[in-house]
């Protein structure tokens, strides 16, 4: 029998260009994929239209290949997979996992104590919605027990959803899909075996890992890389001013990203070519020299 195929993927929202802690992920992803002899795939999650920045989903592709990078395949856009999204919900309500729920953000903020990852709503609509009152999102059930994976960089992680989260929400009160649902289906069809990505997801996994065994998915392999932070700890993102990557500097934010990713790239690479780069990760990459903390700190050069 042939082994199964290694899928991995980068799965950027276009709400801004690429800057060096996307480059981290999309790099730890990239050269997982290809040491293993796997494939590796672009999917731009432009899943909220309000967010997405027009024209960002090109200027990625566009930075991706003056770094040097090739994906697998045609890029896959979530804005045109709603469909997908809506089957899989229509089998959860299918299964009675799902809800609807009539609660506001407000309502929700008075009633919840606070979780991982905001409000842990209490189930107040589990039971059916109160007369007259109008839905507004899907939520889907969580358990109440201890949900534990195995993270190849942060090692044993446990969560506890009904403790940590609640029953959270699969589809918005404004009828978008939510992040978690969206992603969880397209790693499915999309044959995604390995997730490499920001360690600010590593809370998410429980969840996305409950929806998996909810539609009877595989689970794939985990991986989260530190995410880049500031001197004040903030994630670099638009909001703190991150820079975005310069392609005629591709070589140095290369050789930069390898450094904090631990792979301690010799320092002649910094002004080597974008191939001697790739060159030099596609042989030396061990995710295991990754850093098993959850961020890493930006020192601005200069
Ligand atoms: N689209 C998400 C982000 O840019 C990443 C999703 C994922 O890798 O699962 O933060």
């Amino acid at each position: 029998p042939v082994a199964a195929r290694y899928v991995g993927r980068f799965a950027p929202s276009p709400t801004g260009p690429l800057h060096l802690g996307s480059l981290m992920a999309a790099l730890a992803s990239c050269l997982e994929a290809r040491v293993r002899n796997g494939i590796w795939l672009l999917r731009i999650e432009d899943l909220d239209p309000p967010r997405t920045v027009p024209g960002t989903a090109e200027l990625i592709a566009e930075q991706l290949a003056r770094h040097g990078f090739a994906w697998d395949g045609a890029v896959i856009r979530q804005s045109v997979r709603t469909d997908r999204y809506e089957a899989a919900l229509a089998r959860l309500s299918g299964s009675d996992l799902v809800y609807p729920c009539g609660c506001s953000r407000k309502e929700v903020a008075a009633i919840a104590h606070a979780g991982v990852d905001g409000p842990v709503y209490p189930g107040s609509c589990r039971s059916g919605l109160a007369a007259g009152r109008p839905m507004r999102a899907w939520r889907l059930k969580v358990p109440d027990e201890a949900l534990v994976f195995r993270d190849a960089v942060q090692g044993d992680c446990t969560q506890h959803l009904a403790h940590d989260v609640g029953d959270f929400v699969v589809r918005r009160a404004d009828g978008l899909f939510a992040y978690q649902l969206a992603v969880v289906v397209d790693d499915a069809e999309q044959g995604v075996s390995a997730v490499v990505r920001g360690a600010d997801l590593l809370d998410s996994t429980p969840r996305q890992i409950w929806l998996q065994r909810c539609l009877g998915y595989a689970v794939p392999e985990y991986a989260h890389i530190p995410v880049l932070v500031n001197a004040d700890g903030e994630k670099l993102s638009k909001q703190t001013q991150a820079p975005g990557l310069d392609p005629r500097h591709a070589a140095a934010s290369l050789w930069q990203a390898l450094a904090l990713l631990g792979q301690s790239p010799p320092s002649r690479l910094r002004q080597a070519s974008v191939e001697s780069c790739w060159d030099w990760a596609l042989h030396h990459w061990q995710l295991d020299h990754v850093p098993n903390r959850r961020t890493v700190e930006y020192v601005m050069a200069g």
